[in-house]
């Protein structure tokens, strides 16, 4: 018999009790590290979107910058950062959000997305939703159309496929 494949679950590493007690932290760098595992989640994450029209690709700060950067390249298109406050140069829009504790504030520049620009949104995982909500109303004010989002994992538990879907997103994921 063949040797089992191995998946792009199989190159992520989890690590327990980071950045606090409680957390299972999904770590990515394992999956990056890997040629045949980054390969894999960059070509799976395109695949649902082989044929359709894409302006630009937005990612998360900061796995999200590693994943939309080789998948826009891989596109052929531009890719536009989302990051948290105080880091973007130029003129800004920005979005307030509540994380486990406090708020977080992300930021785009205000000149990155041309109004109808179709733009797929990219970060490595999807827990409560809150920071793609956030990127989602950053694109959606400059008048971009964001075809899909699209993580490397999703944690189901925490609710935010069901959080994006009911804003009427396509979103995509490649583990649980
Ligand atoms: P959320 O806004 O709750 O959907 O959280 C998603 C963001 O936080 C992503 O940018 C992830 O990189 C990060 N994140 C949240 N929970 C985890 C986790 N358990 N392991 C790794 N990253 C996480």
């Amino acid at each position: 018999m063949a040797p089992q494949q191995k998946t792009v679950k199989d190159y992520i590493r989890t690590i327990v009790d980071f950045p606090h007690e409680g957390i299972m932290f999904r770590d990515v760098t394992t999956l990056f590290a890997d040629p045949r595992g980054f390969r894999m989640a960059v070509d799976q994450m395109l695949h649902p979107y082989a044929g359709q029209r894409i302006d630009k690709v937005v990612g998360l700060e900061a796995r999200g910058f590693i994943l939309g950067g080789a998948i826009a390249h891989q596109l052929g298109t531009g890719f536009v950062p989302i990051r948290k406050k105080g880091k973007l140069p130029g003129k800004t829009i920005s979005e307030a959000y509540t994380l486990e504790y406090g708020e977080a504030i992300v930021e785009l520049h205000d000149d990155a997305i041309e109004p109808g620009e179709t733009i797929l949104l990219v970060d490595d995982l999807l827990a409560t939703g809150g920071t793609a909500e956030a990127g989602i109303k950053l694109v959606e004010r400059l008048g971009g159309k964001i075809l899909s989002c699209a993580f490397v994992i999703d944690l189901p538990e925490l609710g935010g496929r069901q959080k994006l879907e009911a804003m009427g997103m396509d979103v995509s994921v490649l583990c649980e």
